[in-house]
């Protein structure tokens, strides 16, 4: 588990106002809080008491060490006492990194018979926690407030999330992702500024030409291949003319040696995502879809055509689900299906879905693809599992980034037997005319990165914590509705960046 490498840090607001004891009694609390947060067993990250701040000098401290730290993915704050929030300003403006307020309290319920003025002014976060909020709002800090008791498990959940999704950031930060090729040819939605997106999400895309991965490839041993080929036969089934002596064995072989050669390209240049193009394939046998597939379920970020904003939120997806059961992928708008109130989008793409979602064991074939004139490349079938998803999307409106987030139900497809690649049918909520209406008008792209895992409020932690605007689609979507919240979002985001 890549969260293990992670600390949160928990640093609790107070002052010297009370006195000695105060101060010993707000350390002793903070302390048993965080050991039993960490012992709850929700939370994917470490949570490290960073003790109690009681000035501004103390406060600026703190958090100059958490964004010097590189375990450090972000702090939680709360207020035991009143923490004149003054205090907060020069920490707060020099903090990079994730915040969270967390509205909690040691004791559960207020003891009735016991309360005096004592208890009351040393445990006051309903108090303290106002002042904290009202800095942090007026600095215009984006940060996650979570209210409820420190035992609760919901607000548990919500810091858990929080947490995946800080991990996601801070695995974003120094994304290199690879690019064989430009866009495809006068496509817009994926072309967008790459410069505005590593000052903004932390992207960095470098182009290689295709001949640098085919050298790797020309160093790739039939040992090698052999080995990888065991590989597939243990977890997919083979087509018959895919296995040993079959008529299509050597398309296998020769995707095998792709696959060897685009992992240790990219483990060599330290990337997390890459794309590739149908048109960027010069000294290659086949488009790699396999390849793609199978890098994918490695946590590559993938995404086709150059689609480089697409490929690195497959990879922060991937990341923020790891160790979670249903899997997420690449996939692609494909073709629709009028049915009344079934009716739904068949995702799939001309070969790389991920198959982390496969329903069942995939089956590895090879057919001919009338795109990229190559020849016939090798492909994982399979039908995606059922249930509730989102689809996330980030477009480039020219003066600022959206996401764009659509919760859909994948639902069983009829038998495909003459389609040879992966796909997934999902009606978008709240139905198919609303749903796939609002993504138009938000000009969401044909691309999208998949989760059955993650929920609308991981993508919400992270539009956040970027800065970037965010737009859901889902049951309670009125046409109506989500026209007026774009028209507010233009006059939002245009006086925002006058502003900043
Ligand atoms: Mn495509």
């Amino acid at each position: 588990m890549a969260f293990e490498n992670f600390e949160v840090w928990f640093i609790t607001g107070a002052q010297l106002l009370y006195g000695g004891d105060a101060v010993v009694a707000v350390d002793g609390h903070s302390n048993e809080m965080v050991n039993g947060m960490n012992a709850a067993g929700i939370l994917p990250v470490k949570v490290v008491y960073k003790g109690t701040v009681n000035s501004a000098a103390e406060i600026t401290a703190a958090f100059k060490a958490a964004d010097n730290d590189e375990k450090c993915i972000g702090v939680i704050t709360w207020m035991h006492t009143f923490s004149p929030a003054k205090m907060w300003i020069h920490g707060l403006q020099n903090f990079k990194k994730p915040l969270l307020h967390f509205h909690t309290q040691f004791n559960k319920e207020i003891p009735w018979d016991e309360i005096d003025m004592d208890f009351m002014n040393l445990n006051q976060s309903a108090h303290g926690d106002r002042e904290f909020g009202h800095i942090v709002s007026r600095m215009r800090r984006p940060r996650k407030v979570v209210v409820g008791h420190w035992q609760d498990k919901d607000a548990l959940k919500k810091i858990a999330v929080w947490m995946r999704v800080a991990a996601a950031w801070a695995d974003a930060q120094d994304m290199r992702i690879i690019r064989f090729g430009d866009n495809m040819n006068n496509v817009a939605v994926t072309d967008g500024d790459k410069v505005e997106a590593e000052m903004r999400l932390g992207y960095h895309v470098d182009e290689f030409p295709i001949a640098d991965l085919v050298a790797y490839q020309d160093k790739v041993t039939d040992e090698d291949v052999a080995e990888l080929v065991a590989v597939y036969e243990q977890e997919y089934k083979l087509a018959e003319d895919c296995q040993e002596g079959g008529a299509n064995r050597g398309q296998v072989l020769n995707a095998a040696r792709e696959e060897i050669a685009l992992r240790r390209f990219l483990q060599d240049k330290g990337a997390k995502a890459f794309t590739t193009n149908f048109d960027e394939l010069a000294g290659m046998d086949q488009l790699p879809g396999l390849a793609c597939q199978r890098l994918m379920a490695e946590g590559y970020g993938f995404g086709a055509e150059g689609d480089w904003k697409t490929a690195a939120l497959v990879r922060t997806m991937w990341f923020m689900g790891q160790g979670l059961p249903k899997g997420c992928s690449f996939l692609e708008d494909y073709t629709l299906n009028f049915n009344g109130s079934k009716s739904s989008i068949l995702q799939a793409h001309m070969l790389e879905v991920c198959p982390l979602i496969a329903e069942d064991k995939p089956l590895l074939s090879v057919h001919p693809l009338g795109i990229g004139g190559k020849n016939d490349p090798a492909r994982l079938i399979f039908t995606s599992k059922t249930g509730e998803g989102v689809a996330a999307t980030i477009v480039d409106m020219g003066n600022r980034f959206r996401m764009i987030v659509n919760v859909v139900d994948c639902i069983k497809p009829k038998k495909l037997p003459k389609l040879p690649v992966a796909s997934a049918l999902w009606i978008p909520q709240p139905n198919l005319e609303v749903g796939a209406a609002a993504w138009i008008l938000a000009g969401g792209t044909h691309h999208t990165s998949f989760s059955y895992d993650l929920t609308v409020e991981y993508l919400a932690d992270y539009a956040e914590i970027a800065g970037i605007e965010m737009v859901v689609i889902d049951e309670n979507t009125t046409i109506d509705g989500f026209k007026k919240e774009l028209r507010l979002n233009e006059v939002y985001y245009y006086i925002n960046k006058a502003l900043n």
